[in-house]
């Protein structure tokens, strides 16, 4: 298994780390190329089992309540992105000699002749909202694209599939990026690097390789965010196909082989000729939903990408005003007595948080929920003067009601304490009481959902819900 495509799976002995949505699939495609398939799981609940019995039926063979013992024989592990590379598994693979590849890897792997090339992005934040306006600006030009990684078609299936692509975009996350060493996107970006998952990486300098492998070996643009010098560093490391150019996206006026903002015009002065005099105008920031300057960032990112294809300024343009963003970021909810709502639910850390308290003058925080080892400080030091009160719902509030004391000793908080699901009408209606009319209640809680809601999308519809019957 070297790191050529692998034409003849039949009697290969494959073992698949890890059920779920990427090892399920993964067992039953390789199964149909022929490979001997066991997969290895370390639970053994009700729905492994479910799983198991599937897949049984079909000649695969599952050791449920073992995901540590390498099977006998085992030529290749396929693995779920989120399992560790600490675990035992892997280090049993390395000391046998045994390669290792994640979803992202296989799906690489089993690409056809002549297949879609891929435009890569990754990112701590804004990775879905770059590759569904990169995918929008792509057809708009009348390509055959699709939006794919952790979001609408899995990556199996576009690869795979009846359907035909003339190009894909691809999002990535960092463990995805962790096993998949021979991906080679025709041009990727990198959107910005704040530490995350750094309980799964070991440290910010693991992170953020795993992060740079998306410019390994691009062909045509590594597309960096001038605003963050540590996506450049990780382009300067790279290596990549002769030609290939560096291209920053920066909210100022780009400077040759950037994309920029002059004036409310997104333009572009890396894909034009004689780029040291000219600049091509690609779209106006009023074309992006919502126009918060991180959303002008994303769009920047989807541009150069799409212009590293080779797609004309007007499907830039076109595609930037087709795009609307998922729900539960910066969604708006709804005015009530002259004050806007805005859900952005999906703004599960601080670096996401602090890109939407950015985007409004004057704002009724809710925040909370679970931290994840994250601390508060920068956050809150950097928008206090944004801040005309604070509503902290969820387990870990404290932490946040400490910076704020630190940091904006002025700022009234308000401090619910309680965890259940009605918390959230309570947090709505005391932000009313703190709210005056041209604020703006913004839910974006820096936080993970999990202690009060099954996910961010509940906890935006309870958000949502309670600002309904504020109106009410
Ligand atoms: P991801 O797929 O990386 O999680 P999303 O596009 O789903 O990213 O956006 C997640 C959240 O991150 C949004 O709700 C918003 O708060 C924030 N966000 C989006 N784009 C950026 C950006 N470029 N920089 C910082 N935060 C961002």
């Amino acid at each position: 298994m070297g790191s050529g495509q692998v034409t003849d799976w039949q009697g290969k002995n494959v073992t698949v780390a890890g059920l779920g949505v990427s090892g399920v699939p993964a067992a039953k495609v390789l199964h149909g190329l022929g490979a001997k398939v066991t997969v290895v799981n370390d639970g053994d609940d009700p729905r492994a089992r479910e799983q198991a019995a599937e897949l049984e039926a079909l000649g695969v063979t599952v050791r449920l309540g073992d995901g540590a013992t390498l099977p006998e024989g085992t030529e290749l592990i396929v693995t779920a992105p989120g399992w560790k590379p600490d675990k035992p598994l892997f280090a049993a693979a390395d000391a046998a000699g045994v390669p290792v590849w994640g979803d992202v890897e296989l799906a690489w792997r089993l690409r056809k002749p002549g297949a879609a090339p891929w435009l890569a992005v990754t990112g701590t934040n804004g990775k879905t909202t770059t590759v569904q306006m990169l995918a929008s600006i792509l057809k708009a030009a009348g390509l055959r694209t699709a939006a794919v990684g952790n979001i609408g078609v899995s990556l199996l299936d576009a690869v795979l599939g009846e359907e035909e692509y003339d190009v894909l975009a691809v999002e990535l996350s960092s463990y995805q990026l962790h096993w998949a060493p021979s991906l080679r996107a025709h041009s990727a970006a990198v959107l910005n690097l704040a530490p995350d998952h750094l309980d799964w990486h070991g440290s910010m300098e693991a992170y953020a390789r795993d992060k740079g492998r998306i410019y390994e070996g691009n062909r045509v643009a590594c597309v960096y965010n001038v605003a963050d010098k540590a996506t450049e560093d990780l382009v300067r490391e790279a290596d990549v196909e002769e030609g290939c150019r560096a291209v920053g996206f920066t909210l100022g006026t780009p400077g040759p082989s950037q994309l920029g903002v002059v004036e409310g015009i997104l333009v572009d002065r890396a894909f034009v000729e004689n780029r040291q005099k000219n600049a091509q105008e690609l779209a106006e920031v009023s074309d992006v939903t919502p126009p918060a300057p991180h959303n002008i960032a994303n769009a920047l990112a989807a541009a150069a990408l799409a212009r590293a294809y080779g797609v004309p300024a007007s499907a830039v343009r076109d595609g930037l005003r087709a795009f609307t963003p998922d729900a539960h970021r910066i969604a708006h909810v709804a005015d009530v007595d002259g004050v806007a709502y805005i859900d952005d639910s999906k703004a599960t850390n601080t670096h996401a948080a602090e890109a939407s308290l950015a985007a409004y003058e004057s704002i009724v925080w809710i925040a909370g929920g679970l931290a994840k080892g994250a601390t508060f400080d920068e956050l809150v030091a950097g928008s206090a003067k944004r801040l005309r009160g604070a509503v902290l719902i969820g387990r870990d509030r404290a932490l946040i009601r400490e910076a704020l004391a630190r940091h904006a000793p002025e700022v009234p908080v308000v401090d619910l304490d309680r965890t259940d699901t009605g918390a959230m009408l309570r947090a709505v209606q005391e932000a009313r009481r703190l709210a005056r009319p041209g604020d703006t209640v913004l839910l974006a809680p820096a936080c993970a959902s999990m202690d009060m809601f099954a996910n961010y999308n509940k906890r935006g519809d309870a958000f949502a819900q309670a600002v309904r019957e504020l109106g009410a």
